[in-house]
Parts: structure tokens; sequence; C-alpha cells
């Protein structure tokens, strides 16, 4: 799964630097040019990192990352700022606000890629790897395989990407739209119901022998992949 990273920077050229070599590194790359449309694409497509813009337009970077920390939604997105020199207390306060890392500008792309690979590494573990592992279940990127206890997992397609993305989120419950848009995409139209019949046959497969059952149904809001229930 490619992570994709939304780039707030009202500078054309550095925005373009930016994407070009993000998308070098295998990230998909969304560019906003000011504050208010970042707020705007995140809530339309929820980012897995934002790279934010200290100085922006119409509205600042640090109310940018105050308003993604206020919503539910992009409470957890990770975020790094970039910040001019000698914003040195802006810079305190904006880690204060909620930002998990911060890039002082000039910088160079290595820098900058280094640090979005280990806030990803930190806070969002399952982008950043090939093999990914939940509990006793591991998914495994490259080869595209699945084991549960050391037995293997025999997954469609769409089940495999679904239980991609729950292991990207352990814990946390997605409603069937949520899921719908993550997996299916949200250009595509497919029935709420239909994320039901794939939650099902993906748990009939996880659930080898009396294994504890890993996705929890949340009644009235959606499914979760949880083994502590
Ligand atoms: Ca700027």
């Amino acid at each position: 799964m490619t992570p994709n990273i939304l780039v707030v920077e009202d500078e054309d050229s550095l925005a373009t630097l930016l994407q070009y070599n993000l998308e070098k590194e295998g990230y998909s790359v969304s560019l906003a040019s000011d504050g208010e449309d970042a707020l705007i694409q995140a809530d339309e497509r929820l980012p897995d990192l934002v790279v934010l813009d200290w100085m922006l337009p119409k509205v600042s970077g640090i109310e940018v990352c105050r308003r993604l920390r206020q919503r539910a939604e992009t409470r957890n997105v990770p975020i790094i700022m970039l910040t001019a020199r000698g914003e040195e207390t802006d810079r305190i306060r904006g880690l204060d606000t909620g930002a998990d890392d911060y890039v002082i500008k000039p910088f160079s792309m290595t820098e900058l890629t280094a640090r979005i690979r280990a806030v990803l590494r930190r806070l969002r573990p399952g982008l950043a790897e090939d093999r990914v592992r939940f509990g006793d279940i591991v998914v495994d990127r490259v080869a595209h395989r699945v084991k549960r206890a050391g037995r293997d997992v025999h997954l469609g397609p769409t089940e495999f990407r679904l239980l991609d993305y729950f292991m990207q989120h352990p814990g946390r419950v997605f409603s069937r739209e949520q899921l719908l848009d993550a997996v299916w995409g949200s250009d595509v139209y497919v029935e709420a119901r239909t994320v039901d019949v794939h939650v099902g046959r993906l748990r009939k497969a996880l659930n080898i022998d009396a294994a504890v059952d890993p996705i929890r149904t949340v009644r009235s809001a959606g499914y979760a992949l949880d083994l502590e229930s």
C-alpha cells in the first residue's frame, strides 16, 4: 500500500521539488498551497502523513495543525512541520500544538525523507514495513501471504486489502463507509452491505481452529481489528 503524503506549501518551486522527491521515494503526494485547501483535502482523503509549512496564506500552519488534531478523523495523522530558521519559540509551540516532528528550512531532501520514515515507523508501523504483525497474525506485503499462528491463511484480494488496512490501525473502529473508501476507493460505487460480506469472509478465514476472533463488530459503528476483546 502506497503511503499518501499531503504536502502543504505555498512556495510553488519548493512544493514541486517536494512532490518530485517524495514520489521518487515511493510515496503518493497531494499538494495544497494554503491552509484552507489543506483542511479540505485532509477531509476528503485521509492522508497517511502531512508535511506542513509554518507560514501559509489564509490559515496558518499552526492553525491547520490545531484543527487537524481537534477532529476525530484526523486526530492521529502524523504531522511534520516545516519552519524557517529563527522561529525557535514557534517551533516549540508547534510541538505543543501536536506536530510530531519539525524540519528547519533550508533542509536537504535526505533529511526530510529520513524524518518522514522515522515518523511513519513510529506512528504508523503498519505502513512502513513489508511485513506487519499483529498478535499472531502476520501479513507479508511483498509475497502477498498471510499467516496466523504460523499457519497459512488464504484470502481473496479484497480480504487481503481489508486486513492490510486493519493492520495499519489496530484497535481503531472503522465505519462501513470508511472501509469502502479505503479499500474499494471513493470513486467506486459499492453497497455498504458488501463490506459486511467481505469482513465475514475475512473473519472466517482468520478463525482457524479455536483461535480468538480478531475482528470486533461494533454495533451501529463498524469494525475493528482487536485481539483484546
Ligand atoms: Ca510558506
